[in-house]
């Protein structure tokens, strides 16, 4: 007999399909057989943790039989010192996801709206969705414009609405790329009635290195219906622990504090964390190795004629100008996982995270052979 699950389901979550991640490297090596892969599909690391970080978590594995520090004290002390905010001011997720989906939780109900640009991050939809309220997706700018695919901000306060109760920004943005300058972003954070919770979503921070790019946590000072998240899992390299975070006014955090887990933050991500922060020269490297693979990657594009999207982050968004399915399907036969984003409405665009230069290579020279022969 059959049973009828999908009636079950709360309404919000009927029309969601799960996210989509990157294809795990051990998924490939089951699937086509191939060894010796590359993956630049998930905007990871490629030097990985650093050492700093790694020994902490060696250094923690022996206290795995205690529950973690529910709190976080020693993380939030860390990162109070590191954003010139209060403790308080500090909300721990498993993940930076987590945090999104605990604002998303806290705010939304089936009577509310959140608001938020087409080619965003897919969490804001997902979050939104699963609490039955609407999610207003505002059109992207046009390939036209200078940061193709961007934020349009004046379609975006246009799209609040009295029952829009959380606007989630990413900047720079994820699949895309596209950055906003400090000046434009804190006048849209400026025009956002004070009933909207805004969230600005830095997991690329680090790599913003334009001078106009504005680190908005200070910020909060200003507007206490602005959030900030940031996450472990990108610069700092530790994506397969889960760590991230918001800074916001401390009223904010402690209502996000009813609905958090009590130990969502386990105590290895706690201790790697702290290592990390501490680690200034992992990070500058990271950069270092990122600035390095945008160029290599823009240069090999600029020489196959593959259009990109300008770039903060660590990957590149690239158009292959007709469906990209067979360029991807044709690099995983060759050991290369990039990220098909269809799934953001862009089919004929891959996005590719920057790697080693060694990886970097063997993406260009695999890209250069699989252009050549479909051409
Ligand atoms: C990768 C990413 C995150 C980070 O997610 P975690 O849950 O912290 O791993 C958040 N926002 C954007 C836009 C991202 O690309």
């Amino acid at each position: 007999m059959t049973y009828a699950f999908e009636k079950l389901i709360a309404e919000g979550v009927k029309g969601l399909v799960p996210y989509v991640a990157g294809k795990p490297m051990s998924e490939l090596e089951r699937e086509y057989g191939v060894k010796d892969i590359v993956k630049l599909a998930s905007n990871e690391n490629p030097l990985g943790p650093g050492e700093a970080a790694m020994q902490a978590v060696t250094n923690g594995v022996g206290d795995l039989g205690f529950y973690p520090d529910g709190n976080g004290f020693e993380l939030k002390a860390k990162l109070s010192e590191h954003h010139n905010v209060e403790p308080d001011a500090i909300t721990l997720g498993n993940g930076s996801n987590d945090v999104l989906v605990m604002l998303a939780e806290t705010l939304l109900t089936p009577r509310d709206e959140a608001v938020f640009s087409q080619y965003s991050f897919a969490v804001y939809y997902l979050a939104t969705q699963a609490t039955g309220a609407r999610s207003v997706i505002v059109p992207a700018l046009d390939g036209n414009h200078s940061t193709p695919l961007g934020h349009d901000l004046e379609a975006m306060v246009a799209a609040v609405s009295e029952r829009t109760k959380l606007v989630f920004v990413a900047n720079p943005n994820n699949p895309t790329g596209t950055w906003l300058d400090g000046e434009s972003l804190k006048s849209f954070v400026g025009s956002i009635p004070s009933h909207v919770i805004v969230v600005i979503d830095q997991a690329y921070v680090e790599y913003a290195d334009d001078p106009a790019y504005e680190d908005a946590v200070p910020w909060i000072q200003d507007f206490r219906n602005l959030v900030v998240t940031h996450t472990f899992s990108k610069i700092h390299g530790l994506a397969g622990i889960r760590s991230g975070y918001s800074v916001s006014h401390p009223e904010l955090a402690s209502l996000l504090n009813r609905v958090r887990q009590p130990f969502n933050m386990n105590s290895l991500a706690q201790d790697a964390s702290i290592a990390a922060l501490g680690d200034n020269a992992h990070v500058e490297r990271s950069k270092d190795v990122n600035k390095q693979g945008l160029l290599a990657l823009q240069e090999c594009c600029d020489h196959l004629g593959l259009p990109y999207i300008p770039s903060m982050c660590n990957f590149l968004l690239v158009d292959f100008g007709k469906p990209a399915e067979p360029v991807y399907e044709a690099l995983l036969r060759q050991g290369i996982i990039v990220r098909p984003v269809g799934n953001y409405g862009l089919p004929n665009h891959l996005r590719i995270s920057t790697g080693t230069l060694e990886q970097n290579q063997r993406l260009i020279s695999a890209l250069e052979a699989v252009i050549k022969t479909n051409d």
